[in-house]
């Protein structure tokens, strides 16, 4: 099945997608993960997306569609993908559908006070990627996997965070509608537990655990 997560930035798009697609046995292809991987490395990508990132604005769409794009080539999106964090304008959505076919997309639906929250708590693994909140960290500043020192990333600072706020509603929240009209999008409660999330989306998709 190729699944598309849709909401706004904090919305748990990146925690649920690591759980779901461990559970179906699928990719997760975060453009966000592309992106600050391309930048780690310097590549063309890396240095063509760093100053949007940092500004919290969209990368321009020629740069991700191109990323996205040449992943779904490869062979282990043969069964089947979780698209995490793309698209996120309309333009995407229309590159998208020329290249792949989308059975579902899972609107996690959030409001912006709880957004904030998470947001301004999420702490990231430098090294894997793996992502915390500290309300749930109890302390700890290290990543359960591999011991490296967690950070707060540089778009998770407060002034960048409410300009991707507005950057959400204005270019990507036109998606919800987009997908509705193609009778393919569903929607969950995203401001609930971790877990009764993951039940929510896997029961959606008709998947279970
Ligand atoms: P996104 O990929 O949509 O930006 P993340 O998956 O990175 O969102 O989650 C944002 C922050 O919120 C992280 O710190 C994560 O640990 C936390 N979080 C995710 N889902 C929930 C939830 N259901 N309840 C509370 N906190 C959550
Ligand atoms: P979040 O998990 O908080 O939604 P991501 O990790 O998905 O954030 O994205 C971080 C940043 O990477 C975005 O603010 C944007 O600058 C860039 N980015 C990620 N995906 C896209 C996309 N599909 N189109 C344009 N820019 C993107």
């Amino acid at each position: 099945m190729n699944i598309i997560f849709l909401g706004p930035p904090g919305a748990g798009k990146g925690t649920q997608a690591q759980i779901v697609c461990a559970n179906l046995g699928i990719p997760q292809i975060s453009t966000g993960d592309m992106l600050r991987s391309a930048i780690a490395h310097q590549t063309e990508t890396g240095l063509k997306a760093k100053s949007y990132m940092d500004a919290g604005q969209l990368v321009p769409d020629a740069v991700v569609i191109a990323i996205v794009k040449e992943r779904l080539t490869d062979v282990d999106c043969k069964n089947g993908y979780v698209l995490d964090g793309f698209p996120r304008t309309v333009e995407q959505a229309q590159a998208l559908a020329v290249f792949a076919g989308i059975d579902k997309v899972v609107n996690i639906a959030v409001q912006d006070e709880v957004l904030v929250k998470r947001l301004s708590g999420r702490r990231v693994c430098p090294a894997c990627g793996a992502t915390y909140h500290v309300a749930l960290l109890s302390g700890e500043t290290k990543c359960a996997a591999d011991g490296t020192t967690l950070i707060q990333r540089d778009d998770d600072k407060p002034e960048t965070v409410l300009n991707r706020l507005n950057v959400y509603h204005r270019q990507t929240a036109p998606l919800i509608d987009f997908y509705q009209r193609k009778g393919i999008l569903c929607v969950v409660d995203g401001s609930q537990g971790l877990e009764h999330v993951t039940t929510a989306i896997l029961d959606t998709l008709g998947a279970t655990r």
